[in-house]
């Protein structure tokens, strides 16, 4: 056997499989513009930051009490929330929420897979899945995307249908490629997951967490729950209302699914501190959508501009559609090179995505145009 000092962790009985594993995250950096992990780049207004402090003075008050467990005001509040979002009526009991949308995803892994269970996915997606997956003893497969990043409805049906999956999830838009799915995909999915098990259809998924940067006429998911019992929508709180240190992500489903969430979620998972505090930001929510509205804004201009643009090599960008606060932009021949060169320039953005690619968040428009002065002399540095 192998000296202690040289095995995984120490010779403790770590699971075979986490023994090689590195923790989850990007690079943390100190550097002047970050635009890496699609955070809102818009610090919480002082009237936001007043009413938090006030509600999380008043939670103060009672901490030596466990919270609600089952954060009803705060569900109530999400669900009204939704509902105004999507059009779609909504009941409290129809909405979950967590310490983040991963966590809500977890949840749902935690009740729909497990050991001999399957969850599928289409790549490039989300690199947080496979850990869901493993974290819960879920075999792990993927079908691919397409060249446009778009999921074809017939071979997701072949997928489906070969792989049997328990779980089904779907990122839309989808990160880190930007791209939302048409509901019409959504729904061959749906029909695909119960034609191949029609009595135990697949939990599908739909990942939501970007869905207010979606452009006109790309319908969200919650549309779709009243006629699928399989169906669940995830949103955070973390994007559109720049609430990511919070961590608090939630999702939609008919109560039934929500009813195997309650039976796999700890006790009082969500402190009192945390549901006081996303109640303050969701009274702001007129004010937060009207910088979700200008962020759209930035998005479609730095699409724009990125699609005027030429590589090292001389040929054009490539710019993936975007639904999302970021932009999936390349390709390059060295993306390290390119990479390195914003962070030289004080730009960190995310090495991540397909060979050759790149992904930048959508910044304030004084941090997106250092973004696109750096990128220009990159690109003419590496010429
Ligand atoms: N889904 C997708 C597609 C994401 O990109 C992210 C965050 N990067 C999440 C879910 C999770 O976000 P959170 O846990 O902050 O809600």
């Amino acid at each position: 056997a192998a000296p202690a000092e040289t095995t995984p962790f120490r010779g403790l009985p770590i699971r075979p499989e986490l023994a090689h594993e590195q923790p989850y995250g990007a690079p943390q950096l100190d550097v002047p513009v970050l635009l890496n992990v699609n955070e809102n780049p818009y610090a919480p207004a002082p009237e936001v930051i007043a009413t938090i402090a006030r509600e999380v003075a008043a939670a103060a008050a009672s901490l030596n009490r466990y919270p609600d467990r089952d954060f009803a005001a705060l569900r109530d509040e999400l669900a009204d929330y939704l509902a105004l979002e999507s059009g779609v009526p909504m009941e409290p009991f129809s909405v979950w929420a967590a310490n983040g949308s991963n966590e809500v995803m977890l949840h749902v892994l935690q009740a729909f897979g497990g050991p001999g269970r399957t969850a599928l996915s289409f790549a490039p997606t989300y690199s947080m899945y496979p850990e869901y997956a493993r974290d819960t003893h879920t075999r792990w497969v993927t079908a691919r995307r397409e060249d446009d990043f778009g999921v074809d409805p017939a071979k997701a049906a072949a997928a489906i249908a070969e792989h049997r999956p328990s779980v089904i999830l779907l990122a839309s838009p989808n990160n880190p490629t930007g791209t939302a799915l048409p509901l019409s995909t959504v729904e061959a999915i749906l029909d695909a997951a119960s034609a191949t098990d029609p009595a135990t259809p697949a939990v599908v998924v739909v990942d939501e967490a970007y869905a207010e940067f979606r452009r006109a006429g790309t319908p969200s998911a919650v549309s779709l729950l009243a006629r699928h019992p399989n169906l669940a929508v995830t949103r955070t709180m973390s994007k559109a209302f720049a609430l990511a240190g919070a961590r608090v992500g939630y999702l939609a489903a008919q109560p039934h699914l929500v009813d195997a969430l309650r039976v796999v979620r700890l006790p009082y998972h969500l402190s009192a501190v945390t549901q006081a505090v996303a109640r303050a930001a969701l009274r702001h929510r007129d004010a937060l959508m009207a910088q979700v509205s200008s962020l759209r804004g930035e998005r479609d201009g730095l699409v724009a501009w990125l699609r005027e643009q030429r590589g090292p090599g001389g040929a054009p960008l490539r710019v993936a559609d975007s639904d999302a606060n970021f932009v999936l932009f390349g390709t390059f021949a060295d993306r390290h090179a390119v990479w390195q060169g914003l962070l030289d320039h004080g730009v960190l953005i995310r090495e991540t995505g397909p060979d050759g690619w790149l992904r930048v968040s959508v910044g304030t428009p004084e941090e997106n145009a250092t973004f696109r002065d750096a990128l220009t002399d990159v690109i003419q540095a590496l010429t």
